[in-house]
């Protein structure tokens, strides 16, 4: 196995909610090393929210911990390859909020309506999982990519 830790399986992509040892494994390992992890879209707001709890628990400001996860997390849907930022995966758990209280997104919203849903980004694509690359600054992309590949 190389320098990443493989997380979860296939089996994470069929449950409906991750449960509390998964997010405490991939946050284990995502302060010692890069991890990728392959979820549902509806599941990824759940993990990064308690991501970036872990981090303020620890002394970070909310803010500052944002950009650490928008710095070092990207989400790569398996089928289209269409990225998603850090910040922006953050937030969907701040839309899922909001839109429990009826305030809705429009076109604009760079697909954040359908994340939503807990579909890919691209309107083109129907695929509902996501990968999920933390990548602490400094690992080399020889080291990133053939691992995505991989694990699509
Ligand atoms: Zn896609």
């Amino acid at each position: 196995m190389g320098v990443f830790k493989k997380l979860f399986g296939k089996g994470a992509a069929n449950s409906s909610e991750l449960k509390r040892e998964q997010i405490d494994e991939f946050i284990r390992n995502a302060l010692r090393e890069p991890v990728l992890c392959r979820l549902r879209v509806e599941n990824v707001g759940q993990l990064l929210s308690a991501l970036q709890l872990h981090f303020v628990i620890h002394g970070m400001s909310t803010a500052d911990a944002l950009e650490h996860i928008d710095q070092n997390l990207v989400g790569v849907c398996p089928a289209c390859r269409t990225h998603s930022a850090g910040k922006g995966l953050v937030l969907i758990t701040a839309y899922q909020g909001m839109t429990s209280m009826g305030i809705s997104f429009g076109g604009a919203s760079g697909g954040a309506e359908r994340l939503l849903a807990g579909k890919c980004r691209n309107r083109n694509c129907s695929c509902n999982a996501m990968l999920i690359s933390w990548r602490p600054k400094g690992t080399p992309d020889t080291l990133h990519k053939p691992y995505l590949d991989f694990y699509a």
